[in-house]
């Protein structure tokens, strides 16, 4: 499936639906400007491609709705050769957005069939992350930390201790928690021990699991 003019005026119109709803950030608004969405969609939905919903990927994920994508990669505010780790690789969508943004991106997904799929197509369309991992976002990837910026794309159920301890100082990790309504927060490290809170609205987001399979 190519990327048409058709898509490109229709990927025009989504960034116009995330600035009616309050995303600012220039870089943002552009890499989803840029990235055909339509490719990370199985065929079933790719007439909706361009609308701000979530849809089913494989493994009974979904790829996370546009303006979710936009809110949680404008609080990361992710600056050109940032490292950042994210958790829950899914359909890359979110993946691509931060390499569009000049990050240098370590990505985790626990279900294999996912990483397998993600892992070959998403340097197919050109976006290369430093490395596709196949494990437990739970505990981050110690061996790479400290990261600019932690960004988690599945509701988590408490925060994990292992992803505030990987963030550089000044670092910021975007994580959605809660069980069946997840609450956006923004922590920011401020010293070795010292983290800033901030909460933001309500989310809806597939589980972060434990135990991979
Ligand atoms: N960023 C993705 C969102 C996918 S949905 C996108 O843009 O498409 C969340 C993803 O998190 C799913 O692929 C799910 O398999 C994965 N996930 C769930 N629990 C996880 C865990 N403990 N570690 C890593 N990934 C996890």
């Amino acid at each position: 499936m190519n990327d048409t003019f058709r898509h490109k005026g229709l990927r025009q119109q989504l960034v116009n639906v995330l600035i009616d709803k309050g995303i600012k950030n220039e870089a943002v608004l552009k890499a989803i400007g840029k990235i055909p969405r339509h490719r990370f969609m199985d065929s079933g939905f790719l007439d909706h491609a361009y609308v701000d919903k979530a849809f089913p990927i494989a493994a009974d994920q979904t790829i996370s709705q546009p303006y979710t994508v936009a809110f949680q990669t404008e609080l990361l505010n992710v600056k050109r050769e940032d490292k950042i780790l994210e958790i829950g690789t899914g359909s890359g969508y979110q993946t691509a957005v931060l390499l569009e943004l000049g990050a240098r991106v370590y990505t985790i997904e626990r279900q294999k069939e996912l990483f397998k799929k993600t892992s070959k197509f998403l340097p197919e369309l050109g976006y290369r992350p430093k490395s596709f991992i196949f494990g437990d976002g739970y505990k981050g990837l110690p061996q790479e930390a400290p990261y600019d910026g932690i960004i988690v794309t599945a509701g988590a159920p408490f925060v994990p201790k292992p992803l505030l301890s990987q963030l550089k100082v000044g670092g910021r990790l975007v994580i959605p928690v809660g069980e069946d309504v997840q609450i956006m927060n923004l922590f920011i490290r401020k010293g070795p021990k010292e983290f800033e809170q901030h909460e933001f609205g309500e989310f809806r987001f597939v589980p972060l699991l434990e135990d991979k399979n």
